[in-house]
C-alpha cells in the first residue's frame, strides 16, 4: 500500500504533459576556459569487457552506452527525454577550470551539451559573487549520454549535472581527492532539517544562483533543503518554484537545463507548476512513508531493462557509430 501510495504521489510529482515554450538566453560563442589539458576521453581507466553479443535486441542500452569512450562528433543535440535518450556533438568538461573541478574522474561522466559546459562556467562566475568559493562538478553524462550503468534515472542527454554541497578548495585536486569518497551530507540523520553545523548562506546563495539562471528549467535537492529554502527566502521567492523536492540529493544538487532551442528531438517537460512550493506539497515529503521509504521485502526484481527498442530510434544510431 505505501508502495503504490508513493508511486501515486511520484507520477503526480512527475507528471508528464504537454510541451512549452522555453526561453534561451544566448552566449554559444563563449567557451570553456581551462588550466588543464587532459585529453577528454582518456579518464576512465577501467574499459569493460566486450559484449558476447553486442547485436542482441535484449542487450540492455546502458552496456552499449557505456562502452562508448568518444563523442559522436557533429552538431551538439539532446535527443528524447531526460530518462530516455542520448546525445551527439558532447563536449568534455575540462577537470580543473577557473571557478570549478570535476570530481570521480574514474566514472568518464564530465560530458555535456555545450550549453551544459556554458552553464557551469556561469555558474561558477556567480558562485564567486555570492560566497561559493567554486563548484565540485559530480556526474553529467556519459561521451554519448543514455543510460548509465550505475545511478541515475536521468542524465541522458546531455544537460544535467550534479553539483556537490561541498565548495571547491583552493587547490588543485589530485585524482584520488577527486574520487570524494565522503561527500558532506548536509541534511540531519531524522530528514527533518538541515545540519546547522554544515549549512551556510552561501549554500543556500549558489542553489539561488542556479535557479535564476535562465536555462535552467528545475533544481532537485532533498526535501530538508527545500523546507530550509522556503524559511530563508523573505520576500523574493519567484526562484523556489524551480527547486524541486527529491529523495536523496542530501549531498549535491542536480541541475537540469531546458531542451536546446536547436535539439528538435529534445522531448521538453513541462514547466514546474506555479508558486513557490513551500506549502502543502512540500509537506507531503514529511510523512513516514514518503521521508522514509519502507526498502522493498525480498530479494529485488531489477525488471527489465531498457534496450534500444526503448529509447528514440536516432539512439541505435548514435550508439552504433564508431
Ligand atoms: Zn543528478
Amino acid at each position: 500500500m505505501l508502495a503504490l501510495m508513493r508511486s501515486a504521489f511520484l507520477i503526480v510529482l512527475i507528471g508528464i504533459g504537454p510541451a512549452f515554450a522555453q526561453g534561451s538566453g544566448d552566449d554559444a560563442s563563449r567557451a570553456a576556459s581551462t588550466i588543464d589539458d587532459t585529453p577528454p576521453g582518456t579518464l576512465n581507466p577501467q574499459p569493460l569487457p566486450p559484449l558476447a553479443d553486442p547485436n542482441s535486441p535484449k542487450i540492455p542500452a546502458k552496456e552499449l552506452f557505456a562502452r562508448k569512450l568518444t563523442p559522436l562528433p557533429g552538431p551538439a543535440r539532446a535527443i528524447g527525454s531526460y530518462t530516455r535518450g542520448c546525445m551527439t556533438g558532447a563536449v568534455a568538461l575540462p577537470i580543473t577550470g577557473p571557478t570549478w573541478q570535476v570530481t570521480r574522474l574514474s566514472r568518464d561522466r564530465n560530458w555535456g551539451n555545450p550549453r551544459l559546459i556554458q552553464f557551469i562556467e556561469r555558474l561558477g562566475a556567480e558562485g564567486k559573487k555570492v560566497g561559493w568559493n567554486g563548484l565540485l562538478v559530480g556526474d553529467m553524462a556519459q561521451p554519448r549520454g543514455g543510460p548509465m550503468m550505475s545511478d541515475h534515472a536521468a542524465h541522458q542527454i546531455g544537460i544535467e549535472v550534479d553539483i556537490w554541497f561541498t565548495p571547491m578548495p583552493d587547490h588543485v585536486l589530485t585524482r584520488a581527492e577527486r574520487e570524494f569518497d565522503d561527500p558532506k551530507n548536509v541534511v540531519l540523520p531524522d530528514g527533518l532539517g538541515v545540519d546547522p553545523k554544515i549549512w551556510t548562506p552561501a549554500h543556500m546563495a549558489i542553489v539561488k544562483a542556479a535557479a535564476e539562471d535562465p536555462e535552467v528549467t528545475r533544481i532537485f535537492v532533498n526535501a530538508a533543503i527545500k523546507k530550509q529554502m522556503c524559511s530563508e527566502a523573505g520576500s523574493d521567492r519567484a526562484w523556489l518554484a524551480k527547486v524541486r523536492p527529491w529523495w536523496g540529493h542530501a549531498e549535491h544538487f542536480h541541475v537540469r537545463l531546458a531542451c536546446p532551442a536547436d535539439s528538435p528531438q529534445c522531448k521538453l517537460q513541462p514547466p514546474v507548476p506555479p508558486g513557490d512550493g513551500c506549502g502543502h506539497a512540500l509537506d507531503l515529503w514529511f510523512r513516514p512513508g514518503i521521508l522514509h521509504p519502507r526498502p522493498p521485502k525480498g530479494p529485488v526484481n531489477p525488471g527489465p531493462y531498457v534496450t534500444l527498442a526503448g529509447l528514440p530510434p536516432a539512439c541505435r544510431a548514435v550508439v552504433k557509430a564508431p
